[in-house]
């Protein structure tokens, strides 16, 4: 693997570090005190064309794949974490997914409109009693015919309350497990639907996550993406892509924490001379900054072999899970450094702690990503692309 950047490469991350800087950092801790998702944000995005990254051109991607997406998330990360969701909920989720397993009518209809943003995507699987075990979700539509009777619940859902149409993950068959799960592109417009939004976060404040509850829904059969009870293979392969954002997303906080750090030890003194100059202080960000650097590896090799459509379950989870331990780690040796400032509103070390979490959760926990490391590492699962 060349370690190198090409110089578009490094164009694409100055834009996207200069659009973080001048449009989402004024506003970082407004919308997180009021818990805000800001529409404006959304659409300068899609304005630059941030939602087309390994979109064929023919549905308006911008002829970029994930190395590039990733350079992306990445720097919006850096400043402000909520944000990197936005690209898992239009292009590696729906856009990607539906370029897949969508039937031509369907990628022509919907990818160009969650690229340009018209559409507020979003993907749901998880529900109140149901989130590892995703072919154990009890979610229902049942076959009426003309339509699709659907009754259940959806948790945690991004996008939640601002999504016109997503992803919804339910079952078509109960009894059949994995083998009983379709797909729908989803239009939250139809009658039965009811969504709340989720205030009592830890973190991703300014991120909108959702309960979302379907009473009688008539849903139309002409949603179905691709083919019905498939759903669970679209799931899994639409994850191995949301995944890589998560990874990129820590990579982004866990380098704002690094530079962080290193402003304050440099700029605070104790007995005379800087924090800085401290080998137990220098213990800490030595090993933020390998666990940095480290990261950076893992992520953007994982991406590299997705663009050369190499296997790449493993490298993703691996970046993954060592993306979740890292930043979870530097975000609270931050808070530790910054003593007593750390534990203030002041400075962001709270912010970066309490978004470091989601990493250990979202897109398969910690615990699933190990499992799925080891089966591979140990023979048991093929590596796929
Ligand atoms: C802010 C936020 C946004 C989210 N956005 C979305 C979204 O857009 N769409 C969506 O569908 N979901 C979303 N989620 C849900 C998230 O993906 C799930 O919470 C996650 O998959 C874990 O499910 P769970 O919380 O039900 O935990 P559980 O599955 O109940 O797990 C609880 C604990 O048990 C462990 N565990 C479970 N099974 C095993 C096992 N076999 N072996 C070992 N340990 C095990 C887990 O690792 C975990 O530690 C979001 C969550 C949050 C917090």
């Amino acid at each position: 693997m060349d370690f190198a950047l090409t110089e578009e490469q490094k164009i694409l991350q100055d834009m996207a570090k200069s659009f973080a800087e001048n449009e989402i950092k004024p506003h970082v801790e407004e919308d997180e005190k009021n818990q805000h998702w800001r529409k404006e944000i959304f659409d300068k995005m899609a304005e630059l064309g941030f939602f087309g990254f390994c979109i064929d051109e023919k549905y308006g991607g911008n002829g970029m794949g994930f190395l590039e997406g990733v350079l992306v998330i990445e720097q919006i990360a850096k400043v402000h974490t909520s944000w990197r969701m936005a690209f898992n909920m239009q292009c590696w989720g729906p856009s990607l997914t539906i370029q897949k397993f969508g039937t031509e009518e369907q990628k022509q209809h919907y990818i160009p409109k969650f690229v340009s943003g018209e559409y507020i995507g979003s993907f749901a699987m998880t529900e109140t009693d149901v989130g590892s075990d995703v072919a154990g979700m009890k979610c229902l539509a049942e076959d009426k015919g003309d339509y699709y009777l659907l009754n259940g619940n959806k948790m945690w859902i991004t996008n939640g309350t601002v999504s016109n149409h997503g992803l919804l993950y339910v079952k078509t068959n109960k009894d059949a497990g994995a083998k009983g799960i379709t797909c729908f592109i989803m239009d939250y417009s139809l009658p039965g639907i009811t969504r709340k939004k989720l205030h009592e976060k830890v973190g991703l404040l300014a991120s909108d996550t959702a309960e979302i509850t379907f009473e009688d829904v008539k849903v139309p059969k002409k949603l179905v993406l691709g083919t019905v009870n498939q759903g669970f293979q679209m799931c899994m392969t639409q994850l191995n892509a949301t995944r890589l954002g998560c990874s990129a997303g820590a990579l982004g906080l866990s380098g704002a924490i690094l530079e962080a750090s290193v402003k304050y030890a440099n700029e605070r003194s104790q007995f005379g001379q800087p924090i800085g100059k401290y080998q137990l202080i220098q213990q800490q960000i030595a090993e933020m900054k390998m666990g940095h650097e480290a990261l950076s590896y893992l992520v953007y090799k994982a991406a590299w072999l997705k663009d050369k459509g190499l296997p790449n379950v493993m490298e993703t989870s691996m970046s993954k899970l060592y993306g979740a331990k890292e930043v979870v780690h530097a975000a609270n040796e931050c808070m530790k450094l910054f003593g007593s400032f750390g534990y203030s509103e002041e400075y962001p070390c709270g912010r970066f702690l309490r978004d470091s979490k989601q990493f250990e959760t979202l897109e398969g926990t910690s615990n699933m990503h190990t499992m799925i490391v080891a089966n591979a590492a140990l023979g048991f699962a093929p590596n796929r692309a």
